[in-house]
């Protein structure tokens, strides 16, 4: 690159410089002839640089000149580093000269230092997010703990995406990473100026709330959580998300890293288990017992030979005939501590564990027993987790089951979700047709929460598909109008490939209205019954159907609602 060059004498006038002098400070020709003064020189730098031009500012040129060529008179070299505005990085040496005067070398830095703040930056951030990593999140963190000691507090928010792997597996990792910079996006505006945002890795993120309450700290975990669940526009994809958010309070749950951090991961545990979507702060009494995870690993493990897992079931109706075509089995854990707990609380933790294979096998042989004792045709829906397409005797399971309980197994439907397709295995088609071919029916549940989820229609004949309760639940929102259209276009297509179409969550008339004339099938939800236990499902049938819709009333308990079903507009 080469460097600028000029001299100046005792008189602070220019004696020489050279070209590369001239375009680092784009002098125009009459300030680069030999006598002009470092004043004037400056004096239209400034003004390039600052646009100033004003007494003061003169006053100051003056002052700093003085300054300047005071320290060349000690007679030692000495460096600046200049930034100008054109973005450029300037070292400046200025040499003094033995006779007065002194000579300045112009160094152009830029790419060097560029380079240096990159490695700076890229050691205390995630460069896909541009947010702090996991390096910087503990300095921030050790530095706020010390702030305790001035009487301040903090907020660590644990922050966890929900079902963030089904986006990378299906969409593929561009999309993933495109989801995961909306995320901190979102993050980013949300907090204020001192609070730290960290990507810790994976789809984990954390905020430090810099200053916070208890009260602030639970308006922010909301706020996260609200804006990580609007939709997010990737790579031309609309995807959906949500995140859980476990919060620990410094000084309150503890006042050093390690303590904070196991805290705000227990409570992001009762997050998720919770049914995810939510922010918890930490409470201690809650939090080291109940939710512990190896403690509710080892009371699962129990549950199956305690007979602590029941079924319980909830009506599927057919929207012409207002009939019960079919019944959902739903799982249950009667924990003798902690009451009864929904699969949100401990099918993720079946599921990892390995042990949803037995539970799950379980219910298989409970739903068919159960259904067994029902008046025909009405079915029994049975849920698959995709852990037990890969244990390899799904099909053994299955088989045992109607054989032991000699229910008719046109009588049986199970429901899978996109995830179970996700890895394209050869073997999971092949047993899915095979319980075709036994008679089962196969339905797609929660359509809409993945995202490739026409392409997964496509690739195996289902014989039913779940609108997922989300878009029911769209219908009362601002999204009302989307939603609408998207039930109506899965409604036609499963029409279309001879798929039978179901309306999952429907909690009120008007929800019913919508979803029958989008042109659903069968209706499910809260509206008509909760799941209730097997002992009800005699009482609620005989209960009947009536033929008109409630009133706005959202069902909530059980079998006395039964009463209601819905008609046709
Ligand atoms: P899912 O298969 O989508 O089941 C429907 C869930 O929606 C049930 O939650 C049901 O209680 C709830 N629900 C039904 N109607 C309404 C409504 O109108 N409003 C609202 N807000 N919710 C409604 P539940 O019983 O908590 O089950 C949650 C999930 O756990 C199920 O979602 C299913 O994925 C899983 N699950 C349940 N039982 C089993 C099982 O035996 N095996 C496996 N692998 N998974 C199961
Ligand atoms: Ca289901
Ligand atoms: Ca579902």
């Amino acid at each position: 690159m080469g460097r600028g060059l000029s001299m100046f004498n005792a008189d602070q006038r220019l004696v020489m410089c050279n070209r590369l002098y001239r375009e680092i400070y784009q002098l125009p020709a009459r300030l680069t002839r030999p006598g002009t003064s470092l004043a004037s020189i400056v004096r239209y730098h400034v003004r390039r640089e600052t646009g100033r031009d004003d007494a003061g500012e003169r006053a100051k040129q003056r002052a700093w000149i003085k300054g300047h060529v005071a320290q060349l008179a000690r007679g030692k070299t000495f460096v600046h580093v200049q930034r100008l505005k054109s973005g450029r990085i300037v070292q400046v040496t200025n040499q003094p000269l033995a006779a007065g005067g002194w000579i300045d070398i112009q160094e152009d830095i830029t790419e060097r230092r560029r380079a240096e703040e990159r490695i700076d930056w890229l050691a205390h951030h995630d460069p896909l997010t541009e947010t702090a990593n996991r390096t910087q999140f503990g300095n921030e963190l050790e530095h706020a703990l010390l702030q305790l000691k001035h009487g301040s507090s903090f907020a660590l928010h644990w922050i966890d995406l929900d079902r963030f792997k089904a986006v990378n597996d299906t969409l593929g990792h561009p999309a993933g990473d495109a989801l995961l910079k909306s995320v901190a996006k979102r993050l980013l505006k949300a907090v204020r100026k001192p609070d730290l945002v960290a990507r810790l890795g994976g789809d984990e993120f954390a905020v430090i709330q810099v200053g916070a309450t208890r009260a602030e700290a639970e308006v922010l975990g909301k706020r996260l959580v609200k804006a990580l669940r609007e939709p997010h526009l990737a790579l031309g994809h609309r995807l959906e998300t949500s995140a859980s958010i476990g919060i620990a309070l410094a000084p309150e749950h503890g006042t050093n890293a390690d303590e904070l951090m196991h805290n705000a991961d227990l409570a992001l545990y009762r997050a998720k288990a919770a049914g995810r979507a939510a922010s918890v702060v930490y409470e201690p009494a809650r939090d080291t017992h109940g939710c512990a995870r190896g403690v509710l690993e080892a009371d699962l493990k129990r549950a199956l030979a305690e007979e602590q897992l029941e079924l319980h079931y909830q009506p599927i109706i057919d929207s012409r005939t207002s009939a019960v075509n079919s019944f959902e089995a739903l799982m249950r854990w009667r924990h003798p501590e902690r009451g009864l707990l929904a699969p949100g609380e401990f099918i993720g933790l079946a599921e990892s564990t390995g042990l949803i294979i037995e539970i799950g096998a379980w219910a298989i042989r409970r739903a068919c027993t159960d259904a067994a004792t029902w008046p025909a045709p009405i079915k029994v829906t049975v849920n698959l987790s995709p852990v037990q397409f890969e244990s390899g005797d799904l099909y053994e399971t299955i088989v045992g089951a109607i054989a032991s309980s000699g229910i008719d197994p046109q009588r049986i439907e199970v429901e899978i979700t996109e995830s179970v397709l996700l890895r394209d295995d050869p073997k999971t088609h092949a047993l899915l047709h095979k319980l075709r071919d036994l008679g089962l029916r196969i339905a797609l549940d929660d359509f809409g929460t993945a995202y490739a989820s026409l392409s997964y229609l496509r690739s195996f004949p289902f014989d039913k598909i779940k609108i997922d309760r989300s878009f029911v639940r769209d219908l009362n929102s601002v999204r009302r109008e989307d939603s609408i259209a998207i039930i109506r276009a899965v409604a036609s297509l499963a029409k279309q490939l001879q798929m039978t179409s179901v309306a999952e969550g429907v909690e009120t008339a008007e929800q019913i209205e919508s979803v029958l004339v989008a042109g659903c099938d069968e209706l499910q939800g809260f509206y008509f019954s909760t799941p209730v236990p097997a002992g009800d499902v005699p009482g609620l049938l005989s209960r009947g159907a009536p033929t008109r819709p409630r009133q706005r009333s959202v069902a909530i308990d059980g079998v006395d609602l039964m009463g209601a079903t819905a008609r046709r507009a």
